[in-house]
């Protein structure tokens, strides 16, 4: 039901989960190589790792155990419970990590719905006030259907110059949004919250 409250749409890999982190200490163990994370910073992974990186970066295993990025839950938590938001998380699957995804989400997330996940690589089809999202090509597309993209600061789009909103880390995020949707209701925000934060 939409109370005519702002609709977060919510990217899940390398915005809510450490994807990059995940695939490269993956590809290190197994092909005994010492890549960092920060390393990468284009879109394109095999420019970094080689057609190598083929065999790790869909794999469903991943995806399951990919590390929470600092402060995802405990905002995403806070934004759900205020109501003040409807929130989905859009994100763009291989097929065969669908599974993992969605048991990664009931992990870390356990009280979001489940129906509330839309898995769709075409982003902009998908109707929404704001994305917050790292791929450029998804911020570029959905700045065109009329919302607000915001941008996850990542090493592969610091280097984009671009125009639009971008956001450091969850904490930043939660200011912005706040600031942008709610300015009157902040100290009411923050009085439900134990961690005053913003
Ligand atoms: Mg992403």
């Amino acid at each position: 039901m939409n109370e005519n409250k702002p609709v977060l749409l919510i990217d899940q890999d390398d915005v809510l989960a450490e994807y990059i982190k995940g695939v490269t200490a993956a590809f290190n163990r197994k092909y005994n190589t010492c890549f960092k994370a920060t390393e990468c910073d284009n879109w394109n992974l095999h420019i970094l790792f080689g057609e190598d990186i083929e065999t790790v970066m869909h794999e469903p295993e991943l995806f399951r155990h990919l590390e929470p990025a600092p402060h995802a839950r405990e905002v995403f938590e806070r934004l759900y419970f205020s109501n003040l938001f409807e929130m989905y998380i859009v994100t763009a699957a291989n097929p065969r990590a669908v599974e993992a995804k969605h048991e990664w989400i009931k992990e870390h997330l356990p009280f979001f719905p489940l129906n509330r996940v839309i898995v769709c690589s075409c982003k902009y089809m998908i109707k929404g006030d704001y994305l917050l999202d790292d791929g450029m090509h998804n911020i570029e597309e959905f700045n065109k259907t009329g919302g607000m993209p915001i941008v996850f600061e990542r090493p592969h789009n610091l280097k984009t110059d671009h125009g639009f909103k971008k956001v450091s880390d969850w904490l930043a995020f939660e200011r912005f949004i706040m600031e942008q949707c709610y300015p009157d209701k902040i100290g009411m925000y923050l009085g439900s919250s134990e961690e005053q934060v913003i």
